[in-house]
């Protein structure tokens, strides 16, 4: 039985390979293979697969045939080019280069020059007239393998060399004559020596053998597997390894070596770009050794190279159809190219080149749409530091909620505001924010907090506002009562301006330069297309005109949660929410509800305004009643004063309403149950609004939304309510408003019972925070104290709370969709958690059949996106 083939050669225009097939060549080795069957001037060489890895691996040992195959093509290989391995007249030398599926930084560096040894030194010598050369490549060599196959500190290698640069007083190895490279290598060996116990091996092919195991053998070094447990790569894949013909930079100043891209890869301009080294091997380039030169500067020193070059990288990107990232080494003015892959970009060069390639008709509308990847524009969407700025980062927390903000540092929410109000832009610093800061946090251009973690309520809610935020930054010790606080050294006080980047954690003093985000023709152009593709909906989680403002600027298709709490904390709203919870009846209830009632039905007049044409889901009073109470004497007193009722009595009050568990107590629909007149009111103030705004040809879809439903029943007697309202609100309008009534999907016991409770909901919205707090038995809140060691122990693979908890959670989501329509066949169903923006989550819900997804306003155009990618992949 003839061996399997594990060896595939390239050389002379063809290749045995399948270059389209990375699995089994690798990346690197499928691109030499392409290269070479499209006529790309590449040195011959061969790739052994990453199927021998694989088994190496499990046999700790060379599959069968595997080795006699390497030597056939070793044989091959000095054919092709005309030189002998291991010969003392004209030797062979080749690169030994690891390269998985995906290019993978913690695999084996590449070592150069290989089949060196003290015979055939002097053969390269005398075959290329030119000693300098053949002793400098020796000592790359023995730096080389003696670092990654043999293991020896390349720190101790760099010390002798530098040492040799000041003995010599020259600035650059180019400088360093024969003579000088002879020593070296000595000095070199010695080291090796020294550090292994055994002379540099000097059989050639005893060199390649150790120099595949070692490349074998990374795939299972430790840097490797941690890259690939972040990167979830499975451990199976193995990398290739390919053995290359040596082609020489660093014969002299007609030689060098460089990398580019096909496009400018941080702005997506169609521009050649890279760099380049003269008189220079392998990774001088980016190793910083010397500057390298920018590649436009090759025009000059090699017009005929440039123009060879230009030929390559234009062929390579009409072929592979995308920018490409190249790597070329120049030998006596003839090119050589030695990698290319599709190059990694920012999320702006994405959009343009995707764009921009659509145009040329090198890809169509769909390729476009998927080139872009929703996790990537969210840097898009907020305001960025200038790219142009230096400056020196004083601390360092959790990149919490992206974008970059500037203003002064203020310690309580009550400041914010009125700073704000007084034209100022602030920073709130806190250790940790909590519901009642959120005027505060709305007031100011980002939030610092010293403890908390990416779920935190500072993180989550300034996400949801689309502020910058940096959560749990341990080095800072806040005095709130002298408002100052210290970082090591700096002492900040309030009023200091301060710089916080939320897309990387970093605190700086002082003020730093900031840019706009823009929705730029081409990206706003990208995402049509993607609405073209698109079968979810996509709305936004707003509470304000001016936040539905901005969703629909950003492509939202209604509102999918609209939360009515806001309304009841914001400015003296409080004061008589507070009255009303307090209140000893129904009668005092409704008084104090009669206060609050104006300002709620204006800000539904201006959301409706500003949806108008679109549906907006409105949720009545969710949060649990414990976070109204009155805390201080003086604002018992307030209430006090307005209802007339004594200080003693209020204040007992108050401490009968404070619960023990707030979040699975009196909230939600509970509140509406016992307590009817509070959804009665705000039920008045949807449908008189709505009837007004009619009257002023606003197109309004209001859909009602009753929260926290855990059994029929309560959607039953509360929907009874809506409608007794809303017809008696029609008929003193004399008009027809079309609405909808529907309820959050939230506890685990709705979704089971999803059938019953579909008799009365005319919609679902699965309100993914709770039911996963629910579902789970896990407080948000709370978990940034454990969570992140779950995630790290891999006991969930993402934050739960980020990305939902598919095997879970989404059961439950599934069961009340399908049971939902069971009953309903038409139920409209949508998600209106934090997960609404999560691209993972929005592929899962294209999957269960959603109708559409609901996000915070900056994360719409990831959404819409995302529901794209969801349906284009067919998920
Ligand atoms: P990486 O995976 O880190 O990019 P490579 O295997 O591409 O490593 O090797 C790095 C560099 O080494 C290449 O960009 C090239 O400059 C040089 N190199 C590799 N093989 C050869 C060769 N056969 N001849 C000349 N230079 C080579
Ligand atoms: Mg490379
Ligand atoms: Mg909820």
């Amino acid at each position: 039985m003839s061996a399997k083939k594990f060896v595939y050669f390239f050389g002379n225009g063809k290749a045995e390979g399948d270059g389209k097939d990375k699995n089994l060549l690798g990346g690197k080795g499928a691109g030499l293979a392409e290269m070479t069957n499209l006529g790309i001037p590449v040195p011959p060489g061969f790739t052994i697969t990453t199927e021998a890895c694989i088994e190496y691996q499990k046999k700790h040992g060379y599959p069968e045939g595997m080795w006699e195959q390497t030597l056939e093509a070793m044989k091959k290989l000095e054919e092709a080019v005309g030189k002998n391995f291991g010969s003392t007249e004209n030797p062979l030398l080749v690169s030994v280069r690891s390269g998985a599926r995906v290019s993978m930084p913690g695999m084996m560096d590449t070592v150069l020059n290989l089949g060196l040894n003290d015979e055939t030194v002097k053969g390269l010598a005398k075959a290329s007239g030119n000693e300098r050369f053949a002793y400098d490549s020796y000592r790359r060599f023995i730096q080389m393998f003696g670092d990654v196959v043999l293991g020896v500190d390349h720190h101790k290698f760099e010390k002798v060399l530098r040492k040799m640069k000041q003995d010599r007083n020259v600035e650059s190895d180019t400088e360093l004559n024969a003579e000088d490279l002879k020593q070296l290598v000595a000095e070199y060996k010695k080291i090796v020596e020294d550090e292994t116990g055994k002379p540099f091996p000097q059989d050639t092919t005893k060199q390649l053998e150790f120099a595949i195991n070692a490349v074998f053998n990374s795939w299972d070094n430790q840097r490797a597997k941690t890259y690939r447990k972040l990167n979830k790569i499975p451990d199976d894949w193995g990398t290739a390894v390919n053995i290359v013909a040596m082609v020489f930079g660093n014969m002299g100043d007609d030689c060098g070596t460089g990398v580019a891209f096909t496009r400018n890869p941080s702005t997506g301009e169609k521009e050649f770009f890279g760099e380049f080294l003269i008189n220079a091997q392998g990774e001088d380039v980016v190793a910083g050794i010397r500057t390298p030169e920018p590649i436009a500067r090759l025009k000059d020193e090699m017009p005929e190279v440039f123009a060879q070059l230009e030929d390559v990288y234009k062929k390579l990107e009409t072929h592979y159809k995308d920018m490409q990232d190249i790597e070329f080494t120049v030998e006596r003015k003839k090119l050589y190219m030695l990698q290319t892959r599709s190059g990694k970009r920012t999320a702006k060069a994405a959009v343009k080149i995707a764009y921009d390639m659509f145009k040329e008709g090198l890809i169509d509308k769909k390729t476009a749409v998927l080139r872009v990847l929703p996790e990537q524009v969210d840097q898009l969407l907020h305001p960025m530091i200038d790219p142009k700025e230096k400056y020196a980062t004083i601390a360092k927390g959790l990149p919490a909620s992206p974008g970059a903000a500037v203003g002064k540092v203020v310690f309580s929410a009550e400041d914010a505001e009125k700073m704000a109000a007084a034209g100022e832009k602030v920073i709130l610093v806190r250790n940790e924010t909590s519901p009642e800061d959120i005027g505060g946090m709305h007031a100011s251009e980002g939030i610092l907090t010293a403890t908390g973690g990416m779920t935190s309520h500072a993180a989550v809610v300034a996400r949801g506002m689309g502020k910058c935020c940096v959560a749990g930054c341990g080095a800072l010790k806040i005095d709130e009562a002298k408002k100052v606080f210290t970082v090591g050294d700096n002492v900040v006080k309030e009023g200091d301006f301060i710089t916080i980047n939320g897309s990387t954690g970093e605190v700086i003093l002082g003020k730093v330069t900031l840019i706009e985000p823009e929705l730029s023709g081409e990206f706003a152009e990208i995402l049509k297309w993607a609405d073209e593709f698109r079968t979810l909906g996509v709305r936004t989680n707003a509470d304000t005109p001016h936040d539905s403002k901005i969703a629909r600027d950003f492509g939202a298709e209604g509102i999918g949660l609209c939360r009515t709490e806001h309304m009841f904390f914001d400015g003296d709203r409080i004061d008589a929410v507070r009255e009303m919870i307090l209140a000893e009846n129904e009668e005092g209830r409704r008084r104090a509800l009669e206060k609050v009632k104006p300002y709620q039905k204006e800000d539904f007049i201006g959301i409706f305004k500003a949806m108008d044409g679109l549906p907006v889901t409105i949720r009545l009073l969710d949060p649990p009643l414990h976070e109204f109470i009155p805390h201080t004497d003086e604002d018992i007193q307030k209430v006090a004063d307005a209802s007339g009722i004594p200080f003693d009595r209020l204040q007992k009050k108050a401490e009968e309403l404070k619960e023990f568990n707030p979040m699975l107590g009196h909230r939600g629909c509970r509140l509406g149950i016992t307590f009817p007149e509070i959804y009665e009111m705000q039920v008045y103030a949807i449908m008189e609004a709505a009837c007004k705004v009619k009257k002023e040809g606003v197109k309004v879809l209001p859909e009602i939304m009753i929260p926290l439903v855990g059994h029929f029943k309560e959607l039953s007697i509360l929907k009874e309510m809506v409608n007794r309202v809303a017809e008696e609100v029609m008929n003193s309008y004399n008009d027809k408003i079309e609405y909808l009534v529907g309820t959050m999907i939230e506890l685990p016991r709705a979704a089971l019972t999803a059938d019953e409770i579909a008799e009365y909901a005319e919609f679902f919205s699965f309100g993914t925070n709770d039911l996963t707090q629910t579902t789970l038995g896990l407080s948000r809140d709370d978990s940034g104290k454990f969570l992140p060691e779950y995630v790290d122990k891999g006991i969930y693979k993402e934050d739960p709370f980020v990305s939902i908890d598919v095997s879970g959670v989404g059961q439950l989501v599934e069961l009340g969709v399908t049971k939902g329509r069971k009953t309903r066949p038409n139920l409209k169903t949508g998600i209106c958690g934090e997960h609404g923006g999560d691209p993972e989550s929005i592929y899962f819900c294209q999957k269960v059949g959603l109708n559409y997804v609901s996000c915070s306003p900056y994360r719409v155009p990831v959404a819409r996106l995302a529901a794209a990618h969801a349906a284009l992949k067919n998920i």
